[in-house]
């Protein structure tokens, strides 16, 4: 079963959603705002716009950008927008990847990564983060780390990328410079290009920072960094992404994307673009919405912990993104339905929690390889983007059951 038929059922249920992550309140209004005059202003915004990003789009992500990455980045060179993270992921995979070519995907990954990799002819290979040992009871996303050994183990001459996600779906880690600079170091010496997931970039807590590597020395040159507007800005059904890199990679992206999709819809960028522009103009203050989501979800992340710890749940607390995931060993509950018995513990529990309790969230296998998918099915995911009154209605299920 994939997350998508989960995403199905729980809609069919009508159930409390803490399952698929998007945000149930509204964009910032300065984007809702921009998009509404974007499609008042004449015939312009209602048709085709440059094929790699609308002009507007990309002038102000490499402005952006080039601040953070501490280099001028190029606007028509550099930068490819794309429909949604999703599409740049893919054409970053169709683009590089060749038959034969294998690609290092740190577990637990967003879920689409492994058959990507698949479609472009590659083969996946397999390195996970795990819970530090002799750490006790393991409460941060900060104590599961990758081996430095096994991560320099999977690297072969056929290694072509690695990709990472940082802040990391579903775990919530955010990897330190140290641990960014220590992975650079192996792409550098087997000549392999960093695919850097960082759609959850500005959602971060408790002070941790998150850091591109990008901008480590030596690895502009060789990293694809994907970013998403549908996280950056709570709209994630506009599906506006992209991809940043050097542009003798992002040439061969330019190509996949120009032959398949050729733009995302103009309007929409151009909401975007006057975002970025906006967050450009008060950086660093209290007014800029990346200072003021972060803020907004940690209350809702301390208030979710909590819940979950009261009712026997273990939650690990997320050091960034929209995520917990939480051991639901202790609860035992018999899951006595035989339609499900050949499905791992955390899919069988994730199905009656939705049937029987009207409460959506999401199995942590389905973020592991086949092979490894066995080993952590006492896992589940909730999202906590979501209305305190969503919250409350998630807490009053818990409560009552347990
Ligand atoms: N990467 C990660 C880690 C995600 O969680 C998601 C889900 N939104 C995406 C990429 C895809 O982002 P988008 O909605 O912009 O396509
Ligand atoms: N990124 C979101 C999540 O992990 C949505 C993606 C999806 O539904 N496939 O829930």
């Amino acid at each position: 079963m994939r997350r998508v038929e989960l995403t199905q059922l729980a809609a069919d249920y009508k159930a409390v959603n803490l399952g698929q992550g998007f945000p149930d309140f509204s964009p910032p209004s300065f984007v809702q705002e921009a998009f509404c005059k974007a499609l008042n202003e004449g015939f312009s915004m209602h048709q085709y716009t440059r094929a790699f990003g609308h002009p507007n789009l990309v002038k102000i992500l490499a402005k952006f950008f080039s601040r953070i990455v501490g280099r001028e980045i190029d606007p028509m060179e550099d930068i490819l927008v794309s429909v949604g993270a999703y599409q740049a992921l893919f054409c970053t995979f169709q683009a590089l990847i060749d038959e034969g070519d294998e690609v290092i995907i740190v577990e637990p990954f967003f879920d689409c990564y492994q058959p990507m990799v698949m479609m472009a002819g590659g083969t996946a290979i397999y390195v996970p983060l795990k819970p530090r040992e002799g750490c006790g009871p393991v409460l941060s996303s900060a104590d599961w780390v990758l081996s430095p050994e096994e991560l320099a183990s999977k690297f072969s001459p056929r290694t072509k990328a690695i990709v990472i996600n940082t802040p990391n779906n579903p775990l919530g880690k955010v990897y330190k410079r140290k641990e960014l600079q220590m992975i650079a170091d192996l792409c550098i010496k087997h000549d392999v290009i960093c695919i850097s997931d960082e759609v959850y970039e500005w959602l971060t807590y408790d002070g941790t920072k998150h850091v591109k590597i990008a901008s480590l020395p030596g690895m502009w040159e060789r990293t694809v960094t994907i970013g998403s507007a549908g996280k950056t800005f709570s709209a994630t059904g506009w599906k506006v992404g992209w991809a940043m890199g050097s542009e003798h990679i992002l040439k061969h992206l330019k190509t996949v994307h120009q032959n398949s999709v050729y733009h995302c819809a103009t309007a929409a960028q151009e909401a975007v673009a006057v975002g970025f522009q906006r967050e450009y103009d008060v950086f660093g203050t209290e007014e800029s919405y990346f200072h003021q989501l972060p803020i907004h979800l940690h209350e809702k992340r301390l208030r979710l912990a909590d819940c979950l710890k009261s009712v026997g749940l273990k939650p690990i607390l997320p050091q960034g993104g929209y995520f917990m995931i939480a051991d639901i060993s202790n609860l035992n509950v018999d899951l006595t339905d035989p339609s499900t018995k050949d499905e791992p513990y955390d899919y069988r529990f994730v199905k009656w929690l939705i049937k029987e309790k009207g409460l959506a969230t999401i199995p942590v296998s389905a973020f592991y390889s086949p092979e490894h998918r066995n080993e952590f099915q006492k896992y589940i995911r909730f999202c906590f983007v979501k209305e305190d009154s969503t919250l409350q209605a998630a807490e009053d299920i818990l409560r009552q059951w347990s």
